[in-house]
């Protein structure tokens, strides 16, 4: 569904737009810039329920510009102590539809694309593919599990939480960047293991809280600022009103994430990859090798490069490319040095642990390098898919394109 009618070119062009999310502009870390970015960003909440209620209307309160919202149930009384996006008068309707009215009421701006059916390991990779950051508010393991394994494959940060009782716990699970579920929790409880709310119940309040919590990390990774809950659980307890954090690392033998880079899109194969520009002119791909390549797309690199520990950006274009147009921080190292060898001395590339993100025009020579890269040893060598072109057409679209 779309309930936003001839969009301008910039978003923010208009006073009222303006004046709706000042007091986020009003932030340095957002900034006009990052309002556009939220009114770019695409993000998926799975479950309209206890968590997807208040994580739903404070996305798009904040003005996401496209809100996917999946769930199968319908609004019961029981629901109704804790999912405040439903009203008494919601009773029996479905929980996506009641949802998109409560968000149309807090931003009508937002666009809204539904899925009314159960996520599944069969469904869940199409569904997750088209968004920049998922956030699970789901309740059941099956679903939890096949989102976590999505996500991994398609190389998308999930924010996670689970509440029950008085208890909650809140991951930001991002394979590459640290664990995913699998890396912490290996095994997928059988049904009835854990106790679910139903069974056990849950403070009303502490969903909001959590819900909230949820919509913090999902925004804060649009907007590629702060510290996001990669490889760190946060754990709570209501009754005690205490906060604990767990440093949690990444399981190298996890069956979902345990091949470096396993998580991103593989550009060689005919997959889900290739959202980017394909290369017809620029030349040859003349690696026939089955390696497959890592590939980052120019929103998750621009989250990335805004991280403390960042990836080293390398242009392997010749220089009168490079001043055409370039991004901002890269480092020039032509495609000719990563074929002759000269390359792997220069001091930039770091050692084979360095992570590396590797751009041409639209992609096919920086696959050559970062296959080379591979080859010679580095662990972490991905290619922008689409290229600077992906850049200035999905981040930065005042530069110059060529
Ligand atoms: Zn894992």
């Amino acid at each position: 569904m779309d309930t936003r009618s001839g969009s301008p070119r910039d978003v923010l062009d208009d006073a009222e737009t303006r004046t709706r999310y000042a007091r986020h502009v009003l932030l340095p870390e957002v900034g006009l810039q990052g309002q556009r970015r939220l009114a770019a960003a695409r993000v998926l909440v799975l479950g309209a329920g206890g968590l997807g209620s208040p994580a739903l209307l404070y996305l798009a309160a904040a003005g996401v510009g496209t809100i996917g919202i999946a769930d199968d149930d319908v609004v019961e009384l029981t629901n109704l102590q804790r999912q405040i996006l439903h009203g008494t008068a919601d009773l029996g309707r479905s929980k996506v539809a009641s949802a998109v009215d409560a968000v149309a009421r807090v931003n009508p701006a937002v666009r809204v694309e539904t899925v009314v059916q159960r996520v599944t390991p069969g469904t869940a990779d199409a569904l997750v593919a088209a968004y920049d950051v998922v956030l699970d508010g789901t309740d059941n393991f099956p679903t939890r599990y096949a989102v976590n394994d999505a996500c991994v494959r398609a190389g998308i940060p999930l924010v996670w939480a689970s509440v029950l009782r008085f208890d909650a716990q809140v991951a930001v699970w991002w394979a590459g960047h640290g664990p995913c579920l699998r890396c912490v929790f290996p095994q997928q409880p059988d049904e009835g293991e854990v106790p679910s709310c139903a069974e056990a119940g849950v403070l009303g309040a502490l969903c909001g809280t959590i819900g909230s919590l949820q919509a913090a990390e999902a925004l804060k990774l649009v907007l590629g600022i702060g510290e996001p809950l990669v490889g760190r659980l946060l754990v709570h307890d209501a009754l005690r009103q205490s906060w604990d954090t767990l440093a949690l690392q990444a399981d190298p033998g996890c069956a979902a994430c345990g091949t470096p880079l396993a998580g991103r899109r593989d550009e060689g194969g005919s997959g889900a990859g290739g959202r980017g520009v394909r290369d017809g002119a620029e030349g040859r791909d003349l690696l026939e090798s089955s390696e497959p390549v890592a590939g980052v797309s120019a929103r998750e690199l621009s989250i990335e490069l805004r991280r403390p520990h960042p990836p080293v950006l390398i242009d392997v274009r010749p220089a009168p490319e490079r001043a055409l147009v370039s991004i901002p921080g890269a480092v020039a190292i032509d495609l000719a040095d990563f074929r002759s060898g000269e390359a792997f001395s220069r001091p930039e590339l770091g050692g084979p642990g360095t992570p590396l993100v590797l751009y041409c025009k639209t992609g096919a020579r920086s696959r050559e390098a970062a296959r080379l890269v591979a080859a010679a040893g580095w662990r972490y060598a991905a290619n922008l898919t689409g290229g600077v072109l992906a850049w200035v057409r999905d981040v930065d679209p005042g530069l110059a394109t060529y």
